[in-house]
């Protein structure tokens, strides 16, 4: 198989009918008929052996993370995510591996609808780049910039459990080990949360890296700072069963989680609980935008503290 019958066995098969596609897979570029009154909105995120993923695991699971984490991007920003392309760098040629790979693939992409209309295939060390796009109605993509001294900081879910699949090196019991296994490879991007982001939120941003560093971002962009409220801080139960000790630190610092964190007007906070409990979701504030810049905790034992950034960055 050359590189040509390979596209065409592995990826080609995986592109849909899709009514805004002119064309996909097969020119040298793919041609979009962008719906009217909709902005397209376009993210790229690279997963490298060894560095987001082992080399040892199933390719599904590394195809299924590299679509889950560009999701994320998508919902994010309040956008839906339409489109994507794979650009494939592989050590050798593997049948197996690429079955599984183009499962994952598959799978993940047909979860959220996301159509591959595109990549590049090329020899060199395993890295898995894909590129997302996405739509949202002119005006309601919702940025990093936007927050507001007063606005309600939420997370969207509890944090840390990807952080301890990482460094857990202590016997799990087998259930704990699946479900933060899955944690880790199978990310779930917020979506089902697009709608709240769009109405409510006036910053947003996925937790990647860990909520302190990527809260930052948050304040940075917006000119503003936060205190958060320890013991808001939702907590993943699994991390408080094995890691009670650290369990803060791994919500803070702890990447991989791929919740949702946003900002709310204080006085529209009502309204996304409300929003939250119609979808059976629960969404958690746990502090407040300031016009003083940096972070801040809240602590029960040694009152206002300033919270250190930590989170992964790669140089
Ligand atoms: P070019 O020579 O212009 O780089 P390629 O030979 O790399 O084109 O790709 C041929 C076609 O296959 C293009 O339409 C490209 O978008 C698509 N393609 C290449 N690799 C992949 C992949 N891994 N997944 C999906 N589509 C791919
Ligand atoms: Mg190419």
């Amino acid at each position: 198989m050359n590189e040509f019958s390979l596209i065409d066995y592995y990826f080609k098969s995986l592109e849909t009918a899709d009514s805004n596609l002119i064309f996909g897979i097969g020119d040298d570029a793919a041609c979009l008929q962008i719906p009217p009154n909709t902005h397209l909105l376009v993210s790229t995120d690279t997963l490298v052996a060894g560095v987001h993923f082992l080399p040892e695991w199933e390719p599904y699971n590394m195809a299924y993370k590299a679509v889950m984490v560009n999701i994320s991007d998508m919902a994010a920003m309040g956008a839906d995510p339409r489109w994507a392309t794979l650009a494939l760098t592989l050590p050798n040629f593997s049948q197996p591996w690429l079955n599984s790979f183009s499962r994952g693939l598959k799978e993940a992409l047909q979860q959220y609808q996301v159509n591959l209309i595109g990549g590049d295939t090329t020899h060199g060390p395993l890295a898995i780049t894909i590129t997302i796009m996405g739509l949202a109605p002119i005006g309601k993509a919702v940025r990093r910039k936007g927050a507001r001294p007063g606005d309600i900081i939420v997370v969207s879910g509890e944090l840390g459990a990807a952080a301890l699949a990482l460094t857990a090196n202590f016997p799990l019991a087998d259930d704990d080990q699946i479900v933060l296994q899955n944690k880790l490879m199978q990310p779930k991007p917020r979506t089902e949360l697009t709608a709240i982001l769009r109405q409510y939120a006036t910053a947003a941003i996925d937790i990647s890296d860990g909520l302190s560093a990527d809260l930052n971002h948050i304040c940075v962009a917006s000119q503003v700072g936060a205190c958060l409220v320890e013991d808001q801080i939702p907590v993943h139960p699994l991390v408080h069963r094995y890691l009670a000790d650290k369990g803060l630190d791994l919500a803070l610092g702890g990447g991989d989680d791929y919740e949702l964190c946003f900002t709310v007007p204080a006085d529209k906070m009502a309204q996304v609980m409300h929003d939250f409990e119609k979808i059976n979701q629960q969404c958690y504030p746990i502090g407040c935008i300031e016009s003083e810049l940096g972070l801040r905790l809240k602590t029960i034992k040694e009152g206002y503290k300033p919270l250190k950034i930590q989170g992964y960055t790669h140089f």
